[in-house]
C-alpha cells in the first residue's frame, strides 16, 4: 500500500489515518494552505501551519484548529508529519509525511521567488513528491516580482496624470497582499473592496504588519475615488460594483496575463503575470531539488508537465484531484493547452 493513496475525498495517508487538503468531510485533515479549494469546510479535525488558522477562521468560523510551526514534527500513530514554507501565501506550507524511512511531499500550491511576505519556499529531500501544475507549460516563465511592481507603479502614475482610478484586480488572499505592498509609494489613496479589507484585517488581528487600506463603501466620497487605487477581486469587473469610480483604467494581476489573449478576453486595460504560483522553470527546480524519484503530477497542466518530466528521466504520472486556480482569477487556458503540448 502506497503511503499516500488517491481516494475520492482526497490525499490519504492509512498509517497516520488523515487527509491533506481533502475536499470531502474527514475525520482529520492536514490543510496546506488557506485558499478556499484546499481548505474545506466540514471536517472534524484540521491541522495546519498557525498561520493559517486565522485565515481558516475568517473563511469557517470555529472549528477544531491546531496550528503548528515550519519544521515541528507532529507523530500521528506511526507516521511523522513537519510543515515547511511553500512560498505560495502566508502561512502555505508543503507537508512532509515520513513512515519506516520512506519519505513523500506534498506540495499544496508553491512558489520558488521569495516575495517577501509568504515565507519562502523551502526545497524537502523526498522519495516521492506530489506537485501541483497550474502553470506546467514552457510559456509560463515570471519575471521577478521588483519589475513587475515597477510596471504596475509606473502605470498608476499614469492614470493618476489622467485623472483617472486605477482598479487592480487581484485574489482577496495573497496576491493582494503583495500587490498592496508596492502601491503606498505611489499613492496616498488606496481603497480595497470588501473581500480584500476583511482578508487585510484579519491578518492584521493575527499580528502582520500590513499597510492600511481604507474600505470602499457606499458613502466613499466620488471626489475620494479619483486618482484613487483600487483593489479589488477578480470577478469584480463584471460586477455593477464597480460603475461607482466613473473614468477608471483595469489591471488586472494574474499568472495568465502571461497569455495576450487573455488579457483580450478579460477587457483589461493592463495585464500584469504576477502569480503566487511556480512558472514552468520553478517547477522543474522544485522537482529537481527534491531529488524524488517518483513525482505525481495534480491540477494545471498534468499532462503536458509529467510528460516531460518522462522525458528528462524523472518517473512522472498525472492524477486528478480537484483543487483549482482560482486563486489566479477566473481565466484557465484549455485552449493554449491544447495549442502548445501537441507533439513537435
Ligand atoms: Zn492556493
Ligand atoms: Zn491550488
Amino acid at each position: 500500500m502506497a503511503l499516500i493513496e488517491f481516494t475520492d475525498k482526497g490525499l490519504f495517508c492509512r498509517a497516520g489515518n488523515f487527509y491533506i487538503d481533502p475536499w470531502r468531510p474527514v475525520d482529520k485533515a492536514i490543510i496546506t494552505h488557506a485558499h478556499s479549494d484546499h481548505a474545506r469546510w466540514g471536517s472534524n479535525a484540521y491541522l495546519s501551519h498557525k498561520y493559517t488558522v486565522p485565515l481558516m477562521q475568517l473563511r469557517m468560523g470555529p472549528q477544531a484548529y491546531q496550528g503548528v510551526e515550519w519544521g515541528e514534527t507532529i507523530r500521528i500513530n506511526d507516521v511523522n508529519v513537519t510543515l515547511f514554507p511553500a512560498g505560495h501565501m502566508i502561512g502555505s506550507s508543503q507537508i512532509r509525511v515520513e513512515c519506516k524511512g520512506e519519505v513523500w511531499v506534498i506540495s499544496g500550491d508553491y512558489k520558488l521567488e521569495d516575495d517577501g511576505i509568504s515565507t519562502a519556499f523551502e526545497p524537502v529531500k523526498c522519495h516521492t513528491f506530489i506537485s501541483e501544475s497550474t502553470f506546467g507549460l514552457p510559456i509560463y516563465k515570471w519575471k521577478p516580482q521588483q519589475e513587475i511592481f515597477l510596471n504596475i507603479q509606473d502605470w498608476v502614475l499614469r492614470n493618476k496624470d489622467a485623472g483617472k482610478s486605477s482598479i487592480i484586480l487581484a485574489y482577496s488572499l495573497g496576491k493582494a497582499q503583495r500587490v498592496l505592498s508596492c502601491l503606498e509609494s505611489v499613492s496616498d489613496r488606496i481603497l480595497a473592496h470588501g473581500a480584500i479589507y476583511n482578508s487585510q484585517e484579519a491578518l492584521k488581528a493575527a499580528g502582520w504588519n500590513l499597510p492600511a487600506v481604507e474600505r470602499v463603501s457606499f458613502d466613499t466620497p466620488k471626489e475620494f475615488l479619483k486618482g484613487a487605487v483600487v483593489i479589488a477581486p477578480p470577478s469584480a469587473d463584471a460586477s455593477p460594483w464597480i460603475r461607482r469610480f466613473g473614468t477608471f483604467s483595469i489591471g488586472v494581476c494574474s499568472g495568465w496575463m502571461q497569455v495576450r489573449g487573455n488579457m483580450r478576453r478579460r477587457n483589461a486595460d493592463a495585464g500584469f503575470a504576477l502569480s503566487d504560483h511556480a512558472d514552468w522553470p520553478g517547477l522543474l527546480e522544485a522537482v529537481k531539488l527534491t531529488g524524488a524519484e517518483k513525482v505525481f503530477v495534480t491540477h494545471g497542466f498534468q499532462a503536458a508537465f509529467s510528460r516531460y518530466l518522462n522525458e528528462i528521466g524523472i518517473e512522472a504520472a498525472e492524477v486528478k484531484t480537484e483543487f483549482g486556480d482560482e486563486d489566479e482569477g477566473p481565466i484557465t487556458a484549455p485552449i493554449e493547452e491544447e495549442k502548445l503540448t501537441t507533439d513537435e
